[in-house]
């Protein structure tokens, strides 16, 4: 069964919709967009008309309301989260990527648990509550690494902070495998199918565990089945024919939903990025314009799944991607952390990246300044265990919101006080007042009453 196209994914079906579905009139637009606004899930025909529209209404109506579903689910806020990489040693070969097997130019590295220590300490100094751990597709498939990591995640802890949840995006493991990450503790697991397209897949993904597409389709599957709650999909746009993409990432997630009772936990938008040692170029390179419909669409599409951005993108394009249905952005790049390697190679190659240069005062500075969006390292939904299905039946009765108002200015008045730079802190303090003001009276006396105890000096309360 693991070797061949699941029933799900009907790459015909995805094609003829591509080709047959007309731009839909205003009646017909509203009717789709109704419906997203209802927290359903879209179905193909649907999102290949949103995908239609050309006329100048038509698009502000979908940007209008992709931020409106969001608003609806998530409210205002941005959950900000740091990637972690442990190690660049690979078995696969993506032509596309840095890590990849063959690539001489880059030096090799695994993490030792002090160094991964020092560098959770880093982002724990930065305010950072949430971190993504990320490797190669390890050659031995080495669990046990990728357990210790988590530990030590885990028990890092100084006087400024500590980490709250770590999410892993590592490649496919076994069973087995996932099986000892859910003992550790894992949030989600990050299985990015980069793109759905079988020839495109093929065409970038040479040879190691990676090249496997069956293997790599069935993956969510394997990992849920395994007791992995919340499991992310992923395209890394530019890699495929995004509007094929898009469809069929809706048709997984709808796999998923009908099967374990949720749909995609998040869905991750990168675009592909310049790799040292690769000269492989986007076959279906993306414009802004294209990468923001492409967000807004998918928010349409998937009204409940958490929506994630990197801050490798030009700042104006991710703080729009964040108008446009984002609720979550890495404040570095999963799928290139070698930003900067043309500062040139050393001795042994390009270094391996031990921690991100941009600095999550920055990122919360730019939402601050240019935006109305709030920031939030609140964790409050993995501890009080609302995950997975309970997670998606809060979120899909807008659940989310009421809760997540108060929680998140909490969270973003702890690393106000204790992280931010004076500046950031007045930018801060401004917008808390101001959604403050915008809360009904049952989340704003929630709200008070949680910012007294923060600024009481106590620390992570949430409700
Ligand atoms: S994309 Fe992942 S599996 Fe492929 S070469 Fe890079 S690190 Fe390895």
């Amino acid at each position: 069964m693991k070797d061949m196209l699941p029933a799900w994914l009907t790459p015909q079906e995805i094609d003829s919709v591509l080709a047959k579905v007309a731009e839909p009139d205003s009646a017909e637009l509203s009717a789709i967009l109704e419906k997203s606004l209802a927290l359903q899930p879209l179905g193909l025909a649907e999102v290949a008309a949103l995908l239609r529209v050309e006329s100048k209404d038509g698009l502000r109506d979908i940007f209008e309301t992709a931020d409106k579903v969001k608003q609806k689910v998530y409210g205002d806020r941005i959950v900000l989260t740091a990637p972690l990489h442990l190690s660049n040693h690979c078995g696969s070969e993506c032509l596309y990527c840095a890590n990849r097997r063959g690539n001489t130019l880059i030096e090799r590295k695994y993490m030792t648990p002090p160094e991964m220590r020092e560098a959770a300490l880093h982002l724990v100094r930065q305010g950072h509550k949430r971190v993504i751990l990320v490797s190669g597709q390890l050659p031995n498939a080495d669990v046990e690494y990728l357990a210790e990591a988590v530990s030590v995640m885990y028990t890092v802890y100084d006087d400024l902070g500590e980490l709250r949840r770590v999410n892993i995006n590592a490649g496919m493991l076994s069973e087995e495998d996932f099986r000892t990450l859910v003992r550790y503790d894992i949030g989600s697991m990050l299985l990015f199918q980069e793109t759905y397209h079988e020839e495109s897949y093929r065409a970038a993904h040479k040879s190691g565990p990676k090249s496997n597409y069956f293997r790599r389709l069935h993956g969510p599957d394997i990992a849920k089945q395994a007791g992995v709650n919340e499991v992310g999909l992923g395209l890394l746009l530019g890699l495929g024919p995004w509007k094929f993409d898009l469809l069929a990432l809706a048709q997984h997630s709808a796999h998923l939903l009908r099967l374990y009772g949720e749909g995609a936990h998040t869905v991750s938008l990168f675009r592909m990025r310049p790799a040292p040692g690769s000269d492989f170029m986007p076959p279906y390179p993306l414009s802004d314009a294209d990468f923001l419909r492409c967000v807004a669409v998918a928010r349409l599409a998937l009204p409940t799944s958490g929506l994630i951005l990197t801050t490798r993108e030009p700042s104006g394009l991710w703080r729009n991607g964040c108008s446009a249905g984002a609720s979550q952005l890495i404040t570095g790049s999963l799928a290139n952390p070698y930003q900067d390697w043309n500062e040139g190679a050393g001795e042994h190659g390009v270094k391996f990246p031990m921690s991100e240069d941009l600095h999550v005062d920055e990122v919360v500075r730019f939402l601050l300044e240019e935006s109305r969006h709030l920031p939030s390292f609140c964790t409050a939904c993995p501890r009080l265990g609302r995950i997975g299905n309970e997670f998606n039946a809060i979120a899909s009765d807008c659940g989310m919101r009421s809760q997540c108002g108060p929680n998140s200015i909490a969270s973003f008045m702890e690393f106000l006080l204790r992280y931010a730079t004076p500046y950031t802190r007045g930018l801060g303090d401004r917008l808390i007042a101001e959604k403050l003001r915008a809360m009904s009276e049952g989340e704003r006396m929630a709200a008070v009453r949680m910012l007294q105890k923060v600024l009481a000096g106590r620390v992570d309360e949430f409700i």
